[in-house]
């Protein structure tokens, strides 16, 4: 029997906590720092059919239709007049049992939620030491220690277990973006649309079949490191007026009008992969990359190196990280780019770039290679 210690119960954490709980040969425990989970949000999250196809082995095909979308296209308009510009069809990368699906993220931590029993988690507890013996000794902050024979870090984008494995300070860096989130009302598509607009984006998609709508935009905007260290900067009603306005300035759609639930917060990401090589301690989710968000693939991501990692353990392999790294650079570069590629601001810039989607969007060998080596690989 092996004993594991889970730190931190988002996406990544609760995939691989759902994996280790259908093996007899694995006990674990998940240690989360919040003291409840959010299961009422209305916010959305998209999950491209690489991910899909993990979660339907963990039972996410009996949820309820109703709780789920599956958007047929990918529309890019331009944010300014409404117009669209082109579209790709997203339903080519499904297969008869696995589709691009968008939901609420509560609808998602809620199933995963579902299969793990309560005594396993415990809340309001976060790492502080390890000691490295015949096992890991895990020092929490209630001050117990227990041990462990793998120790799994998906804490998340500012994983301060990471540091504390690390022993060393590791920080994410700033985007230089903040973004903008809520739910909207008087819209009808069931697509998921990409609005482009001059330093900004944002995009609309169903969460549900009761025309429920997520909207998140993505704007650019440098903060300063105090900006950054107030709290209080992102629920300031000034500092949200300001965002919504850079938005409702250069759009046609009425956004400031029709956003419910508004939320704000600034982007950050990793700087470079660091592979901390621990005997039997691993990184998952954004606690081992945090992409920009434009490509929505966090969370697929996380979902696939957790199921990973469960292979490599349950199989003594030893080539985790190895067969990760091709797959996060390759997503890094196409976030970064769709996030360039997004937010142009000169109007020949905007011009060409129209005219490349355009030809792109239907070129069969560039969307397998930029879309379907991440979705199907
Ligand atoms: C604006 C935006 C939009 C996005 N949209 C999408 C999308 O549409 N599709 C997609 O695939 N991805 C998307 N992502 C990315 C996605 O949300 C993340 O990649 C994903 O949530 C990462 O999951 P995780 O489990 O690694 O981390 P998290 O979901 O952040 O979970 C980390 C958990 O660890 C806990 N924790 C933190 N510190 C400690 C500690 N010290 N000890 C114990 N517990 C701790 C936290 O409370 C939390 O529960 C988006 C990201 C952003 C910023």
């Amino acid at each position: 029997m092996k004993n594991i210690a889970v730190i931190g119960a988002g996406i990544s954490g609760l995939y691989l906590a759902n994996l280790l709980e259908k093996e007899i040969d694995f006990e674990y425990k998940i240690y989360e720092k919040r003291s409840k989970f959010n299961l009422e949000e209305g916010y959305g999250i998209q999950l491209s059919v690489n991910s899909i196809k993990l979660l339907n082995k963990i039972g996410f095909k009996n949820l309820s239709v109703h709780d789920l979308s599956y958007p047929k296209r990918v529309n890019f308009v331009d944010a300014k007049n409404n117009n669209k510009i082109c579209d790709i069809d997203i339903n080519k990368f499904n297969d008869e049992s696995n589709y691009y699906t968008t939901l609420k993220r509560s609808t998602l931590i809620k199933f995963l939620l579902d299969d793990i029993p309560d005594s396993k988690i415990n809340h309001n507890i976060e790492l502080k030491k390890v000691e490295y013996g015949e096992k890991l000794n895990a020092h929490f902050s209630n001050n117990t220690i227990e041990n462990f024979d793998y120790i799994i870090v998906s804490d998340g984008v500012f994983s301060n277990s990471k540091s504390i494995i690390a022993e060393k300070h590791i920080a994410p860096k700033f985007f230089k973006s903040v973004a903008l989130r809520g739910n909207i009302k008087n819209y009808d598509n069931p697509d998921v649309s990409i609005f482009m607009g001059s330093n900004f984006h944002f995009v609309i998609y169903p969460v549900n079949q009761n025309k429920d709508y997520n909207f998140i935009s993505i704007i650019r905007k440098n903060l300063s490191k105090e900006q950054l260290a107030d709290e209080k900067l992102f629920e300031n009603n000034d500092f949200l007026q300001s965002l919504l306005g850079t938005i409702n300035q250069n759009s046609f759609l009425d956004i400031k009008s029709n956003l419910e639930n508004i939320k704000a917060f600034p982007i950050f990401v990793s700087e470079k992969l660091e592979i901390i090589n621990k005997k039997n301690i691993f990184f998952v989710g954004d606690a081992l990359f945090s992409f920009p968000p434009s490509f929505a693939q966090g969370a697929s991501q996380s979902i696939e190196t957790s199921n990973d990692l469960f292979q490599n353990i349950k199989n003594n392999n030893d080539i985790f990280y190895k067969e990760r790294i091709n797959k996060i650079n390759s997503v890094n570069w196409r976030s970064k780019l769709n996030h360039f590629a997004f937010h142009l601001k000169n109007p020949l810039s905007i011009f060409i770039r129209n005219i490349c989607l355009k030809y792109l969007t239907k070129n069969e060998k560039f969307l397998e290679n930029y879309l379907g080596k991440i979705y199907r690989d």
